[in-house]
C-alpha cells in the first residue's frame, strides 16, 4: 500500500507515520516534500473539511494511483469564540512559528480577560483511495489552555494544551500520550476501521 501524506509539517507527519506503520506494517509512506516540483495550494477554505480536501486533492492530482491523505487541524478556545480555529496555522501571521502562535494565543486570552479556558483540537482527515473515492474522518480532543507554555515534546500548540483528566500539557505528556489519545490518532483509527471493513 503506497500512501502520500499532504503535509510539510514534520510533527504531524511523525504522528501519522507512527499510527499507520504500527497498524499496517506493509505500508509505504511518502510526503509532499519528496516531490521536487510540488507546490501546495493556499488553504483558503472556510472549514476544516475544505482545507483538508484542498491539501489532499492537490497531491492526488499528481499521485492519482496512490492513497493520499490530507489533515487539517485547528485549536478552538471556547472563551475566544472558538478562535483560532481554521486560522490556527496563521494566527500570529502568514509565516508564524509555533512559539509565535502560542504567544499570540496567550496574549489574546489575557487582553480579553478570558476566564473560560476550555478548548478542543479538531482534526479532519480527507483520504483519497486509489480509485478516487473520498473518505472523511473527524475527531476531537478536549482540554483547557494553560497559563504558560510547558514541555518540550510535540509541536504547534501542544505546550499550552492540557487534555481533560490531566494536569500536564501535551508537550509534557510526550509522544506516547498523543499516540494513544490525540485527535489525530482517533481520526486515523476511524480510517483503519474503514479499511478493515
Ligand atoms: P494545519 O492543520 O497544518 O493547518 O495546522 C494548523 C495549526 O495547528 C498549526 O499551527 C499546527 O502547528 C497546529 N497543530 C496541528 N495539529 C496540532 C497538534 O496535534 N497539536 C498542536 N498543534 C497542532
Amino acid at each position: 500500500m503506497e500512501m502520500w501524506i499532504a503535509t510539510g509539517n514534520e510533527g504531524k507527519l511523525k504522528e501519522i507515520k507512527q499510527v499507520l506503520v504500527a497498524q499496517i506494517p506493509e505500508i509505504s509512506l511518502h510526503h509532499q516534500n519528496e516531490l521536487k516540483a510540488f507546490t501546495p495550494r493556499p488553504e483558503d477554505g472556510k472549514t476544516y473539511l475544505d482545507n483538508a480536501r484542498i491539501k489532499a486533492k492537490t497531491l492526488k492530482s499528481v499521485r492519482d494511483k496512490d492513497w493520499v491523505l490530507g489533515d487539517d487541524t485547528g485549536l478552538e478556545v471556547f472563551g475566544l469564540g472558538n478562535l483560532p480555529g481554521i486560522h490556527s496555522a496563521r494566527y500570529a501571521g502568514t509565516h508564524a512559528s509555533d512559539s509565535e502562535n502560542t504567544a499570540k494565543l496567550l496574549k489574546m486570552m489575557t487582553i480579553r480577560s478570558v476566564s473560560d479556558r476550555k478548548a478542543r483540537f479538531f482534526c479532519c482527515l480527507v483520504i483519497y483511495t486509489p480509485d478516487n473515492q473520498e473518505w472523511v474522518f473527524e475527531a476531537e480532543l478536549t482540554g483547557t489552555i494553560g497559563k504558560l507554555p510547558q514541555g518540550t515534546h510535540g509541536f504547534g500548540y501542544d505546550s499550552v494544551f492540557i487534555p481533560d483528566g490531566e494536569t500536564k500539557s501535551l508537550a509534557e505528556l510526550g509522544p506516547g500520550y498523543k499516540l494513544t489519545h490525540s485527535h489525530r490518532t482517533l481520526a486515523l483509527r476511524k480510517f483503519l476501521e474503514r479499511l478493515k471493513s
